[in-house]
């Protein structure tokens, strides 16, 4: 294959080692190699940046263009930018992070036209100084494209950035004949619909992909001990792999991270509260060593473009879909299996309405906000496929996915509608008796009949609820009470989250409604669990002993590569292209450059290494 191709595809297999285009990515580049405008919504990890990068590749090979690439952040333009020169494509990034010399320099590449991609963050694109330098591109022909990252940054919506890029529209203003490409990975019609209209693409073709991530499997528990399901979980299933836990707390990050690094694991601690280079420090980390778990609230992720996250798990409950989705997105980028794994339980419930109803917002925006979370409950408390009703909320249809947990072990239900009935009438019971409310601990002790010191404090054994549930556990009961709330029945008040009937809850008493609840995943479920219904480990190929002696081998030289490129490991291989050569034990410089995510210059630069590193391991 001649370097000198301008084929997308023979750009895709000779530069990035990739066989072939994947979803809408090859018409997506076509179009705007032809000289089209383009916005292409994409889900994470779906693979836009080759959508640019390589449209890039071949207007520079025809005619020497930059493409300049608009993108907010800092650490992820480094990245990128050592990815492509790794991949022999000359790129480089202008940032604050660059000396004055550094910054001269790359000015100078991009001027000469030699420049492949050129790295912005938006306020340095519209600066009058790098406007001026446009002009004089332009007017040499060398203006190649103007590719728009995190495009959804434009949106009113509630974004970071969003200032420098509403000084985006200038590009198109001034040089209308350059084609822009902008991407996001946000797929609400609001917003796309304000991208549109800001970045002045009305002309631009669309491009809408599946927000399918089908690799990713979705699990939701309930919350029954959160800490010491997150840590079975993750040593069942994620022993030694890079995963982000979300809390909501800054106080709850850090216990947990401190308990799991207790408990062997390798946590680190991010949220806003931390030290700027603290942070920094952490997040390099995370990107750059294997197997770190980052413990986080929502202030971590965003630009977070590791490949190989293994996990995502939540021990609170997100405000809603769009929030869980994007979070959990971050997930398994490189297409390999991930887990999207959350604990949940009435506690869960009661806090997220209650920071809604306490918020000072508006009332129609409250009512927004609760409708949102009452389609996360829905998703919570669904006995079916976790998939459909998520690609539903984004508007697409789908058919059962056969990898969440209700598609995998599909929940028995029982028929709660009599319990719904008593724990209804208990409260009411306490009411009637001197206007007292109380929270669902006590509720539930009066129900099962418990001899507290508080049930003998307020007479309550005496009330004709008293033990009318002691067929249930405690379990049981707080999945009748958390549903309870769920669907609006029972609402929680006041500093002890003290329960009272709402107007709907006449509808229960009268036996109206009837209530399906999963069974608790306790009892059955876990006896299932042990005796093996787990499933293995996830791994890019399955590997025999061998080939787990070679995999290991090729991971520690390429964290040697990674550490003198001051790059992260996966910018060098992805871990499945190594678990690939494991497998296949290429023994020459052609039958490694088959393996996908091996391009020519990859091959020039490390195949030697790489075949010697292979046969020095015994097979
Ligand atoms: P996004 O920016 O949409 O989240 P990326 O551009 O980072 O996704 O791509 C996600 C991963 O998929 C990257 O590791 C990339 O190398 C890989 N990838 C993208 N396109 C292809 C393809 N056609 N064949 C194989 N791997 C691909
Ligand atoms: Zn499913």
């Amino acid at each position: 294959m001649s370097s000198a191709s301008t084929a997308p595809l023979d750009i895709l297999n000779e530069v990035f080692g990739y066989a072939a285009f994947r979803g809408q990515q090859q018409p997506i580049v076509e179009h705007v190699v032809a000289g089209g405008d383009a916005l292409v919504l994409m889900p994470t990890g779906g693979g836009k940046s080759l959508c640019y990068q390589v449209p890039a590749i071949v207007r520079h090979r025809r005619q020497r263009g930059v493409a300049i690439v608009v993108s907010p952040l800092i650490a992820l333009m480094h990245d990128q930018v050592g990815a492509l020169e790794e991949a022999g494509v000359h790129a480089a990034f202008l940032n604050s992070t660059l000396s004055l010399e550094e910054a001269q320099q790359v000015e100078r590449e991009m001027m000469s036209g030699r420049l492949v991609l050129l790295y912005a963050a938006p306020e340095r694109v519209t600066t009058p100084r790098f406007q001026a330098q446009l002009e004089s591109l332009h007017e040499r022909g060398l203006l190649s494209l103007f590719a728009i990252d995190e495009a959804h940054c434009v949106s009113q919506w509630g974004h970071d950035f969003r200032e420098d890029y509403l000084g985006l529209s200038v590009l198109h203003e001034r040089w209308p004949d350059v084609p822009r490409i902008a991407l996001t990975a946000t797929a609400d019609a609001l917003t796309r619909a304000d991208i549109i209209e800001r970045l002045q693409l009305r002309d631009a073709q669309v491009f809408i992909s599946s927000f399918d991530r089908p690799n990713i499997r979705y699990t939701i528990v309930e919350k029954d001990d959160a800490r010491r399901q997150l840590l079975r979980f993750v040593r069942d299933e994620h022993d030694g792999d890079a995963g982000i836990v979300y809390c909501q707390s800054r106080k709850k990050v850090e216990e947990t991270a401190a308990w799991l690094n207790d408990e062997g694991l390798s946590a680190l601690p991010y949220h806003a509260g931390l030290e700027a280079d603290v942070r920094r420090r952490h997040q390099d980390r995370f990107l750059r060593e294997e197997g770190i778990v980052m413990v986080a609230t929502i202030a971590f992720g965003m630009g977070i473009d590791k490949p190989d996250v293994r996990f995502v798990a939540h021990l609170d409950l997100p405000k809603n879909i769009e929030s869980y989705y994007q979070e959990t997105g971050r997930a398994g980028r490189d297409g390999e299996p991930a887990d999207a794994w959350m604990t949940y339980g009435l506690a869960d419930v009661v806090n997220q309405r209650r920071m809604i109803d306490e918020s000072p917002a508006g009332e129609e925006f409250k009512r927004g906000q609760r409708a949102k979370l009452d389609a996360l409950l829905a998703l919570a408390e669904a006995h079916d496929c976790r998939r459909v009703r998520l690609l539903a909320y984004f508007g697409e249809r789908s058919t059962t996915c056969g990898n969440c947990d209700n598609c995998l072990h599909p929940p028995a239900t029982w028929d709660a509608t009599e319990a719904a009935r008593k724990a209804l009438s208990c409260v009411y019971r306490f009411h009637q008796q001197r206007g007292q409310r109380f929270g669902a601990g006590h509720l539930i002790d009066v129900l099962r009949g418990k001899e507290t010191e508080k049930v003998a404090q307020y007479g309550h054994r005496g009330l004709s609820t008293f033990g009318i549930g002691a067929d249930l556990s405690e379990l049981q009961w707080r999945g009748v009470l958390r549903q309870l709330i769920a669907l609006g029945h029972l609402r929680a008040e006041g500093e002890y989250n003290t329960l009272e009937l709402t107007e709907s809850a006449r509808e229960v008493l009268r036996g109206e409604v009837q209530l399906l609840l999963r069974v608790p995943a306790e009892a059955p479920r876990r006896g299932r669990a042990a005796r093996g219904g787990g499933r293995e480990k996830p791994a890019p190929v399955a590997l025999d002993e061998d080939g787990q002696r070679r995999y290991a081998a090729l991971k520690a030289w390429r964290a040697e590569v990674a550490r003198e490129h001051n790059l992260p490991a996966y910018v060098v291989f992805h871990d499945a292209t190594l678990a690939e050569m494991a497998r296949r034990m290429p023994a020459s410089l052609d039958a490694l450059s088959g393996i996908s995510g091996v391009g020519a210059r990859k091959l020039e630069a490390y195949g030697e290494d790489l075949l010697r590193v292979l046969a020095g391991v015994p097979a």
